[in-house]
């Protein structure tokens, strides 16, 4: 059950790459993959992280579970701030924050037997006890609908969705309290796609777990996630609870992506907001609002200033100039004016 308390506190998240040429690999710029994130995960819940190829998600989720290093900033992990602790205080907490792969076909070594990959980690955090060893592999299997026969299998003898219930089965073997699920469906037939999606939502009740679920459409996230935060070029650009987003959506960005989402209903329409061109380069981000290249309701402030993720009321947070509260706006005007 979700609750207000955080188990994740992401602030001034930054991760850049340098893009080196050249003989002597000289540094000749800086991609900006995430360029200032500010994002909550509370504990029992499950957020949405959505936006397009490029935009830095799968990054946050690796830089908060230190599997690559950040340039800035702070993440909090149930109270402990990760980017400050030794390798060797860090590793116990690694059992407790684990990733789900985007792809079960090159996530799972072909030449190890499933009882070995679903072990591995629990080899690595030292259960040394052959026996115990196969009790919680076979435990982990059952949550995710094997049966102890498939140990002895190898990855390539299961279908898609089964392979990618024996990579959550990687994940809930060391009883995580955190799961970063990275595009878990989107390498899935559409059909299989629902299953693995409804089992997520079933694990995730039953052992309390918190999850961040990384993916590229809306429609993916809107039964599955408790809130969702839409990320466009290295930034959070809207925040909200599930029913608030989906009923009322603030930014130009997050309008354009619901209106890609496919209706049920043959009569029913909605206008489709096609967005123009691919998004920028990280490499060079446009100044001011990131999105006023390709954003349909841009004004000229939008090129000269960027705008504050801020509150619009109901835990809503939103990062678009046309949004922002009046009172925001004249503190805004009196900071230019001074
Ligand atoms: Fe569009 Fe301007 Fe809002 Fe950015 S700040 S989303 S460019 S209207």
């Amino acid at each position: 059950m979700s609750t207000t308390e955080n188990l994740v506190e992401i602030r001034g998240l930054k991760v850049y790459f340098p893009v080196r040429a050249g003989i002597l690999k000289r540094t000749v710029g800086v991609v900006k993959a995430v360029d200032g994130v500010d994002l909550d995960i509370r504990r029992g819940e499950i957020l949405g992280l959505v936006g397009e190829s490029g935009c830095g998600k799968t990054t946050v989720g690796r830089a908060i579970l230190r599997l690559i290093p950040a340039t800035a900033g702070t993440v909090r992990f149930d109270g402990k701030d990760l980017f400050a602790l030794k390798p060797s205080e860090l590793k116990p907490l690694r059992r407790e924050m684990q990733l789900v792969f985007q792809d079960p076909y090159s996530s799972l070594d072909p030449r190890s037997k499933v009882g070995d990959i679903v072990g591995e980690g629990l080899r690595v955090h030292g259960v040394t006890d052959r026996q115990e060893r196969h009790e919680r592999v076979r435990k982990a299997l059952e949550m995710v609908g094997l049966q102890e026969e498939h140990m002895r299998r190898f990855p390539h003898e299961f279908s898609g969705g089964q392979r990618q219930r024996i990579g959550i089965a990687r994940a809930l073997v060391l009883n995580p309290k955190f799961i970063v699920c990275d595009e878990p469906v989107s390498a899935l037939d559409v059909s299989i796609q629902s299953q693995v999606l409804n089992l997520l939502k079933d694990l995730q009740q039953e052992l309390d777990l918190t999850l961040l679920f990384i993916a590229h459409d809306m429609s993916v996230v809107e039964h599955l996630c408790d809130r969702v935060a839409v990320m466009y070029l290295g930034k959070i650009v809207e925040v909200a609870e599930r029913d608030e987003l989906f009923r009322n959506p603030q930014h130009p960005y997050t309008r354009a992506l619901m209106s890609a989402i496919p209706v049920a209903d043959p009569r029913a329409k909605r206008e489709r907001i096609i967005l123009q061109g691919d998004p920028p380069s990280p490499l060079r981000p446009p100044s001011g609002c990131r999105f006023h290249t390709r954003c349909p309701e841009a004004v000229e402030v939008c090129s000269q200033r960027e705008p504050a993720l801020v509150d619009l009321g109901r835990a809503h947070l939103c990062a678009c100039h046309l949004r922002q509260p009046a009172e925001q706006v004249a503190q805004e005007a009196a900071r230019a004016s001074q």
